[in-house]
């Protein structure tokens, strides 16, 4: 109560310095102030009740979607508590460790004071390095008090530079769960927080706490309905891949199989009209035709079981050197048939490997034959690098490239970077998913680096023991 409040009351009473007050007169004057406080009492209570509503309202009308809403909400809880600064922090996990850690999310400051927002310590603040106790206490859902004099050091270190006297730290709990907390500082006077004060403090606290569980499943309902939609896309595009692979597959097994057929019918209906050598070009045909039907057909059978995991692997000691014998031999002959020159570069000891010998062949065979496959008169190379616990295959090649919009795609069962119905290269889009498939069998890996029109590099990389748990699958 002011002087000149206390000078009304005592003329009221005819009290002055001529007149001093009897016994009865002392009693009314008693009455009177305790009249006077319980209104300023009543009147505080008013204006922190009108501070807390103001803020529900400025948050539910706020229009924007994200933390920012609080720094304007703040404001009536401020100005009504006669703060120096009031400020949200919500907690979260650190992604390196998981460590609980808390960031300042919104921040009101009364004129003069120096705002902390954009101060980077109050970032990504580890409790158990700085504020050990404050976890502890406000995870019980316990509020924390305290005036400068108290800070332990830590406190201090954080605290005092931004010129705390006296502060009033109040949890945010959501469903019983700690998730940040609400703070008041005082930086002009060293001074303890009235209980009605706090207690209207903490049902704020409380309503902060159910709008930010609001907003948090607001946003974790926008993250699930976008994951919906991107399932839902990606379901759309492997059946359209799956239509297309059915349509090609159908013409890559009607393709050997009519000439087979037509083949055959020739020879059938004009059977001694064709000399010897006639006959046997057309048997040859006859003969590479149902090969590629059986390459087909191997691919599709191969991918099914490598995509339930059903392949049978025979785990061997490899002769490294004869693997890579023969492997070279069969691409020196495609890398011809395309005009181009195929060098390799083999370290002097290549070293043991434990490994399934046909696959991790039929693995090299594909990324070599790919790269003769689209590359013309220019040059496919083969580095073998010998590390202690894995072997290292490059194959490079300065063909046609993949475009970037492609690159994860061409392993993609039944996908080609080029599918259209006009595409220049033969194939089936299945070599690649069988290979990465099997070098994942084998504990290994398949990447590629490409620039279009400038050549790829694919890197196949294979352990020198197959790892124990996959060689369970051995048959
Ligand atoms: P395909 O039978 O079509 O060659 P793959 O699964 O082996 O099937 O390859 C998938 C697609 O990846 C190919 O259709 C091609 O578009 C692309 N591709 C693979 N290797 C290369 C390469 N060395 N250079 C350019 N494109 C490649």
């Amino acid at each position: 109560m002011d002087t000149s409040s206390l000078h009304r009351q005592l003329a009221a009473l005819g009290i002055s310095a001529e007149r001093p007050p009897d016994a009865s007169a002392w009693r009314a004057l008693l009455a009177r102030l305790q009249d006077d406080t319980a209104g300023d009492e009543l009147r505080r209570r008013e204006r922190y009740l009108e501070a807390v509503v103001e803020m529900q309202a400025r948050l539910l009308t706020s229009s924007e979607d994200h933390l920012g809403a609080f720094n304007h909400a703040l404001a009536p809880l401020g100005e009504a508590a006669g703060a120096s600064r009031v400020y949200l922090f919500e907690n979260h996990r650190r992604p390196s460790d998981g460590a609980l850690v808390t960031s300042q999310r919104a921040e009101w400051c009364a004129a003069g004071v120096c705002a902390e927002i954009d101060n980077p310590a109050l970032q990504g603040l580890a409790y158990d390095d700085f504020l050990p106790r404050w976890a502890d206490v406000m995870a019980r859902g316990e509020r924390i008090e305290m005036l400068a004099r108290e800070y332990d050091e830590l406190e201090r270190m954080i605290l005092a530079p931004q010129g705390i006297l006296s502060i009033l730290v109040i949890p945010l709990m959501v469903d019983g769960e700690f998730t940040g907390f609400i703070g008041f500082d005082n930086c002009a006077v060293e001074r303890r927080w009235g209980a009605i004060e706090v207690n209207l403090l903490s049902a704020a606290a409380t309503q902060i706490g159910l709008i930010l569980a609001q907003r948090r499943a607001q946003r974790q309902l926008a993250r699930a309905n976008a994951e919906v939609a991107t399932a839902r896309d990606r379901a759309v595009e492997a059946s359209r891949a799956k239509s297309v692979f059915l349509a090609k597959i159908s013409h890559e097994l009607r393709t050997p199989l009519n000439a087979i057929l037509g083949y055959t019918e020739l020879l059938l209906e004009q059977p001694g009209e064709r000399d010897e050598a006639e006959l046997s070009g057309d048997l040859r045909r006859i003969e590479s035709a149902g090969r590629h039907l059986l390459t087909v057909i191997n691919d599709l059978l191969d991918l099914s079981r490598a995509e339930a995991d059903k392949i049978s692997l025979r785990i061997e000691p490899v002769e490294l050197t004869s693997l890579l014998a023969d492997v070279i031999g069969a691409a020196r002959h495609l890398a011809r048939r395309h005009g181009n020159r195929l060098v390799t570069e083999l370290p002097a000891q290549l070293g043991e490997l434990l490994s399934d010998r046909t696959r991790v062949h039929q693995i090299l065979l594909n990324l070599l034959s790919n790269a003769c496959k689209y590359t013309h008169d220019g040059e496919v190379r083969l580095t073998v690098l010998a590390h202690a616990d894995a072997l290292e295959f490059q194959i490079h090649d300065t063909g046609i490239g993949i475009a970037p919009a492609q690159i994860e795609r061409i392993f993609d069962a039944f996908t080609q970077a080029d599918d259209a119905p006009t595409r220049a290269y033969e194939g089936t889009g299945l070599g690649l998913t069988i290979s990465r498939h099997l070098s994942r069998i084998l504990g290994g890996a398949i990447d590629v680096t490409s620039a279009l029109g400038r050549g790829s590099t694919f890197t196949f990389t294979l352990p020198r023991h197959v790892r124990p748990a996959l060689s369970l699958i051995a048959g």
